[in-house]
Order: C-alpha cells, then structure tokens, then sequence
C-alpha cells in the first residue's frame, strides 16, 4: 500500500467522522454511567452507518482552501519564436535564450508537482498568439525575454505586469537579481505596464508577467546569465512555486 496523503488528519471528511464517532461514544459511555437510555442502544448501527458518512461528504463539501495546492497550471513561454529571434548580438539571439530559461523553469515547477504549459517543447518556441492562446486560463503566466540597448552599459532586470501582479513581478525580478547581482530596473524591479515604452503587450494586457531577465546588449550581464541560467531559473522557479501553493 502506497500514503498518498501524509497528514489526512488535515481534511475536514476525515476529521468530522472522528468528532462524529467520539461524542457517540461519550454519548454510550454517559448513558452507561448513568443508566439512563437517551440513545436507544439498538440505534447505534443506523447512526453508524448513516450519520459517519453524511458527517464525511459535508467535510468534503466545505471549502478548505488553505489546503489546497494550485487549482489551475502554470503557463511557461519563451519570447518571439523560432521565425523571429527578437534581440541579437553577434551570434547570440534573444528566442534562443530564453528558450533555454522556458525549460528550465518548467523542470522545477514539474518537479514541484504543478501543472505547467509550455509554447513548445524542447528547442520548438512559437510565436506570441500561441503563447497567449496556450496561457489562456493559467493562474500564472510568465513569458521571459531579454532586454536590449543601443548603449552598451543599459542593464538591470525587470518585469512588466498590470498593478494586481506587482508583488509577483517584484519578486522574481528580485530572485533573479539575487542570482545575478543585476539592478532592479522599475519600482524595485515592477514596470506598470501603461509605463511601459512598449505600450501595450497581448501578454500582459491577458494577465501575464513579461521578465526581462536582463540585456543581451550588455555583454557583461549577459555572460554572467549564460552562466547562471539554471540557478536563475531555479530562483524564478520558487517564487512562482510559493505563489502557486498560495505561501
Ligand atoms: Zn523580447
């Protein structure tokens, strides 16, 4: 036999049946004591096998959602797509980056037991209206990008978010700076996205979170992100993780 829950204790079908049973059996010890037959002994059985049971579906019916881990999935996209490779320098491209980070996030986030989607598997990144179409629904949409400059030195982090996501968008622009060593770009790390130069994002005007993880233009920061990109990932993964799992 294989627990698949460790603490059943915790659910409200396993804890109203004990209650249930418990005072029963106060109830016949009382009567014992007393000698005084309020529950007629003969009832027993019928309140053991009926009121248990009602006792275990209402303990299902009441919402607990403290116990509850992700009720949705998590939706996982790389920016432009195999056709359009978005910021490039030299041989490096934009797509095919953060491709790389779309991967690895997801193989924390599945390690952590959430359901997770993806714009493709592998190297496959298609393009913004599947990622919008895939993310549909997702009680978290996260699609990674990396920023680019005509000055060399721009750099930093940051993600783009309507206001209700700001905390989430501050806090993974955060773990990645505690990765990197990058600046938080924005209000500590949050761009609004009305403040955006980009105006307008599908992506975000749908909910979902744009990371720029940092500048492909600048060669410095970029470097240090090819070579930390699984510990960004990993960074990203938690706070999405705690977000998930409502912490
Ligand atoms: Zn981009």
């Amino acid at each position: 036999m294989k627990f698949i829950e460790q603490n059943a204790l915790q659910y409200l079908s396993v804890k109203l049946p004990l209650l249930g049973a418990f005072l029963m059996l106060a109830v016949l010890v009382i009567q014992w004591a007393l000698d005084f037959n309020f529950v007629p002994q003969q009832y027993a059985p019928f309140i053991v096998g009926t009121v248990l049971p009602a006792l275990s579906w209402l303990g299902r019916k009441i919402a607990q959602p403290s116990l509850h881990q992700s009720l949705g999935f998590v939706a996982v996209t790389a920016g432009h797509s195999n056709t359009d490779p978005g910021a490039v320098r030299g041989s490096d491209k934009e797509a095919d980056f953060v491709v790389k980070v779309r991967n690895a996030v997801e193989l924390y986030l599945l390690r952590a037991g959430l359901d997770v989607k993806t714009d493709g598997k592998g190297g496959i990144n298609l393009p913004l209206p599947d990622a919008i179409k895939i993310a549909k629904g997702a009680s978290t949409k996260i699609e990674f990008h990396l920023n680019a400059s005509d000055n060399p030195k721009a750099n930093g982090i940051e993600t783009i978010a309507l206001p209700e996501d700001k905390k989430l968008a501050q806090a993974i622009s955060k773990a990645i700076a505690g990765v990197t060593g990058g600046t938080l770009r924005g209000k500590d790390g949050w761009i609004d996205q009305s403040q955006s130069a980009r105006g307008k994002v599908g992506f975000v005007s749908n909910g979902g979170l744009i990371v720029e993880l940092g500048f492909l233009s600048n060669a410095a920061e970029f470097a240090v992100l090819q070579a930390k990109y699984w510990l960004v990932a990993q960074a990203i993964a938690d706070v999405i993780i705690q977000h998930e799992k409502g912490a």
